[in-house]
């Protein structure tokens, strides 16, 4: 019996990892912290040239620096999804700085308060839902014409287990989280002919600076409610999205994918 096994050396292996999204754009809006800083990451170590687009201008500048330093080809723009304007020209400035975009990531979104449906606040509904929903549309609305003038490619839009759970306090989140899911699956509808590929990514409580007003013991009932015994890492959701990024993911068009740590399974 032979003893050969077929792993692959590690300089090819590193080479074909680079191949994955080698000569793609990608737009990660949101991309400044926690899950889409993960992606941004994830996708640069994948050959990508990478928008980190934020309303935190600051640190996308940052991170577009860590990921210039890492040896990727990196820029960022500031971007506040609440604004249509704002996200034309963001998208404007990827396909004007790298020829074109393939792929994005409609991943910026807040937390809200935490308050009953009854009582809670109306400016902070509006802004919520202004953020995790229309910004998702704002989004989509301009990078799939982008996306189509460069021959297809990819998005991936950030909902969460609330995207088909409800959340008792979190109104806004859910039904914003919620529409995300239907606003992914129209759009893929109407653009898988035209090669592009739409998904929603439903993550369950992940250790990011979004969870940072949760107070010791919030956070312990949060843990609870994952099987798994813990909260998610940003990685472990940037692995999926950048799966569903990749052609790996040719024939997924429209649909919605866990990664929860066993939260939706009961
Ligand atoms: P985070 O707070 O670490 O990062 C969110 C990023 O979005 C920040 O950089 C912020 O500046 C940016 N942002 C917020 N509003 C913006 C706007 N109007 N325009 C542009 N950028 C804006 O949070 P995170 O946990 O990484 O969340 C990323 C996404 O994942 C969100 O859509 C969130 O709802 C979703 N999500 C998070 C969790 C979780 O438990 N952390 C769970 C499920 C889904």
């Amino acid at each position: 019996m032979s003893t050969e096994h077929s792993s692959i050396p590690a300089t090819e292996a590193k080479s074909a990892a680079q191949a994955e999204f080698a000569g793609r754009t990608a737009l990660v809006t949101g991309g400044a912290s926690g899950i889409g800083l993960a992606l941004a990451r994830r996708l640069a170590a994948g050959g990508a040239a990478v928008v980190v687009a934020d309303y935190d201008e600051k640190n996308a500048r940052k991170a577009a620096a860590e990921l210039e330093s890492s040896g990727a080809r990196a820029a960022a723009v500031a971007m506040d999804v609440t604004d249509a304007a704002s996200v034309e020209a963001g998208v404007r400035f990827a396909v004007d700085t790298f020829g074109a975009l393939h792929l994005a990531a409609n991943n910026a979104g807040v937390a809200g308060v935490a308050s009953p449906t009854g009582e809670y606040p109306v400016e902070d509904w509006n802004r919520v839902v202004a953020t995790n929903l229309s910004g998702v549309f704002h989004s989509l609305r301009y990078e799939l014409p982008a996306i189509v003038e460069a021959g297809g490619g990819a998005i991936v839009n950030m909902s969460s287990i609330l995207g088909t759970n409800g959340f008792a306090g979190s109104p806004a989140y859910v039904a914003a989280k919620h529409g995300v899911v239907g606003l992914t699956k129209t759009a893929a509808l109407e653009y898988a002919a035209r090669n592009v590929r739409i998904n929603a990514v439903g993550p369950g409580f992940i250790d990011t600076p979004l969870l940072k007003n949760a107070d010791p013991a919030a956070r312990e009932h949060l843990v609870s409610l994952h099987p798994a015994g813990r909260l998610g890492t940003a990685e472990e959701v940037a692995e999926l999205a950048a799966f569903l990024l990749s052609d790996k993911a040719s024939f997924i068009h429209g649909s919605y994918h866990l990664v929860d740590g066993g939260f939706s399974a009961p």
